[in-house]
């Protein structure tokens, strides 16, 4: 018999959204120019508390938009955490500055504002604090780094849509904030990202390093060297439709851990952090194990998809460094992301904790 794969992620997509699709399709406007855009935009913009909103065709196009325009370049060093998805690094290492790692605060698995602190040079020149698998960085302790030694901030808060720190939601906490729209994030386009400010001149450099470094007043004009990192309108429809849709996705999320932490308090894994000034929106529900791989294989054996946490980047060919970050390399041997879809049911839940617990074997 087949057996029914429960995903780790999922999109939720409706009639809403096909709607919209085809109103766009319909309108002629398929490329980046279009309604959509600019309510997509100004809708997410407002939803984060930020006053500009210029859309991308990625997080990562993003996250390299973002450090262009506040002129990241070769030389500088860029603080991210090690205990990330690798386009955080990456993103640093296309403007030809070098990211310099930070290990993870043991309680809520987010960059460690203490070591942070110890990583700063002469050439540190921004932060990318990631509020990993939903939950936010503390944000404060940050600040007050960044402000003492004069560096910016971007936040990645590509998994962490409608989170909050100390009641005021992230992407509203730095210079610039990227978010992405892939297919497995709390909203999701298909492909695509946004970057968020309150800083006009910012927004303006933005929009114009997106389109080909264009002067936005003399056409095929190029005082600088830009991307084509554009949204298209048909991204934005979907986007704009599920935007609508957002605060219930975050909802149901948090019902979801929810009733995992209330199946699994008594089991031997550890459950995922909340810290008393943060909502986490659970983007990915993670727990901890020493049977890590054992449980992803159990997991297996019944038909349900788990994945275990990112390796760290430091250790990874591409960006390999000799030092040692106990937290993060910890973390990463024992972290296990479960299904966290907003369309996973309450008896899916219940059999991914039974199996979890050994009742079912
Ligand atoms: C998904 C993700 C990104 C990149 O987003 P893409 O849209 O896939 O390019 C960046 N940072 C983090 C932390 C992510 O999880």
């Amino acid at each position: 018999m087949a057996q029914k794969t429960i995903p780790v992620a999922e999109p939720s997509l409706g009639k809403e959204e096909l709607e919209k699709v085809v109103k766009a399709l319909e309108s002629g406007w398929i490329s980046s120019k279009g309604e959509y855009i600019i309510e997509f935009e100004k809708g997410f913009a407002g939803y984060c508390g930020c006053e500009y909103g210029v859309a991308t065709s990625n997080g990562t196009t993003a996250l390299h938009l973002a450090l262009s325009a506040l002129g990241v370049k070769k030389g500088d060093e860029v603080l991210v955490p090690t205990l990330t998805f690798i386009s955080t690094a990456n993103a640093v290492a296309y403007t030809g500055a070098k990211p310099v790692f930070v290990d993870s605060h043991p309680r809520y698995w987010c960059m460690d504002p203490e070591k942070l602190r110890k990583k700063i040079t002469e050439k540190t020149k921004a932060v990318i604090p990631v509020h990993l698998y939903g939950h936010p960085c503390d944000m404060d302790p940050i600040k007050e780094i960044t402000e003492e030694h004069d560096l910016c901030i971007v936040e990645d808060a590509a998994e962490a849509h409608g989170a909050e720190y100390k009641g005021r939601k992230v992407g509203s906490f730095s210079d610039i904030s990227c978010f992405s729209f892939y297919g497995n994030k709390i909203i999701t386009t298909g492909e695509g990202g946004m970057c968020l400010t309150d800083d006009r001149e910012l927004m303006e450099k933005m929009r114009i390093l997106r389109d080909h470094g264009m002067d936005p007043g003399k056409k095929y004009w190029h005082d600088v060297i830009g991307f084509n990192y554009r949204m298209t309108n048909l991204q934005a429809a979907v986007g704009v439709a599920q935007l609508e849709k957002l605060d219930s996705f975050v909802e149901k999320k948090r019902e979801i851990a929810a009733l995992y932490n209330s199946l699994l308090q008594d089991s031997n894994v550890k459950l995922p952090p909340e810290e008393d000034w943060a909502k986490n929106v659970y983007w990915m529900y993670s727990i901890l194990s020493e049977k890590r791989d054992h449980l992803i294989e159990k997991l297996r054996e019944k038909g349900i998809e788990s994945r275990p946490f990112f390796p760290p980047i430091h250790q990874q060919p591409c960006h390999l460094r000799r030092e040692k970050m106990p937290v993060a390399e910890r973390l990463s041997m024992n972290g296990l992301n479960l299904p966290s879809s907003v369309n996973l049911t309450e008896e899916e839940i219940k059999e991914i904790a039974a199996v979890i617990l050994g009742k079912i074997t």
